[in-house]
């Protein structure tokens, strides 16, 4: 059914409600900005907690617009998923991050892994993951180097469904992040069951953290979850130097965050941060 929606023609205004402008707008715009490759990729690391190195880094889209500038996933994602224009989206991310990882590896950079955020919807195509293995595979990226986020949403409604699929990318030597962690509702027996490889722990979580001890036993208990169930954790958010200083304390695996970068293109990525100043 997908397929069939991605054929339509560019302009279709006959068929739609004009009081509908700005989504017809957006749609047009968005269909041509992958026609164009508009679509542009920034990088955030994640840094590791206790030496300050970074090897992995999350990929971020940015729409980079001929009139308007640099435009946010947050602006556009939710679109693109209402008008079945999310698979090429992702498609155009995953050949951006091959090419910047093959450019990485000449480089001798310290990266290791990108991870890349998949849409809810992305599970629901039958062949979605074959696409981007595929892809991949015809750039030549090791899949160890890649690690695909999902978030809780994704899971809700077919867990035995999602767990194929995800068993599927692991066999393939993906790694497996769930996205927004404790933001949702899934339940820690249930994760469990998938093979999840990296536990990304909300921003909602820094609100008022450090704070009361109250708050900062939550976080420590989510962190002894991950370590006793093998998965690495990334704390996301992380913006002043309290937080850093508690999580470090708390010995949490990697931080995520402007404290240390806010997103950024590859060429302005820093893949250390072990002097104080930037601390
Ligand atoms: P996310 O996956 O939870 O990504 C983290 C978001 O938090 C990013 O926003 C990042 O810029 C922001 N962030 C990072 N550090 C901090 C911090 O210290 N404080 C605060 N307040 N925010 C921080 P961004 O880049 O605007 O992306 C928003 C969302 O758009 C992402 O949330 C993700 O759900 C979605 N998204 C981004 N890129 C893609 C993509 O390629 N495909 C899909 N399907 N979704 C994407
Ligand atoms: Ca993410
Ligand atoms: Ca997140
Ligand atoms: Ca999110």
């Amino acid at each position: 059914a997908h397929a069939k929606q991605q054929e339509r023609p560019l302009f279709f205004y006959e068929e739609k409600n004009h009081q509908d402008l700005s989504d017809e707008w957006m749609e047009m715009s968005l269909r041509k900005a992958l026609q164009n490759k508009e679509m542009d990729v920034y990088y955030q690391p994640q840094v590791k907690t206790h030496s300050g190195e970074v090897h992995k880094v999350e990929a971020l889209v940015r729409w980079q617009h001929p009139d308007y500038g640099v435009i946010s996933p947050g602006v556009f994602i939710d679109a693109a998923e209402r008008f079945g224009l999310i698979m090429p989206l992702t498609l155009q991310v995953v050949e951006k991050v091959c090419l910047q990882l093959k450019e990485w590896r000449k480089t001798a950079a310290s990266i290791q892994r990108v991870s890349i955020n998949l849409s809810p919807l992305h599970f629901e195509f039958v062949d979605a993951n074959c696409q981007i293995t595929d892809l991949v595979h015809r750039h030549g990226i090791p899949p160890e180097m890649i690690e695909w986020e999902l978030t809780e949403t994704s899971m809700v409604e077919n867990l035995q469904q999602m767990a194929g699929q995800l068993l599927e990318l692991e066999k393939e030597g993906f790694s497996i992040a769930l996205d927004d962690f404790g933001a949702g509702v899934s339940s820690l027996t249930r994760l469990q069951e998938l093979p999840i490889h990296t536990l990304k722990l909300d921003k909602h979580f820094m609100n008022k953290f450090p704070g009361s001890d109250k708050k900062q036993q939550v976080i420590q208990l989510m962190i002894t979850f991950a370590e006793l169930s093998g998965m690495e954790i990334v704390c996301e958010g992380v913006e002043t130097k309290e937080q850093l200083d508690a999580l470090r304390k708390m010995n949490a695996g990697f931080i995520q965050g402007y404290i240390f970068q806010h997103p950024v293109p590859a060429s302005e990525l820093k893949y250390s941060f072990t002097e104080g100043r930037d601390m």
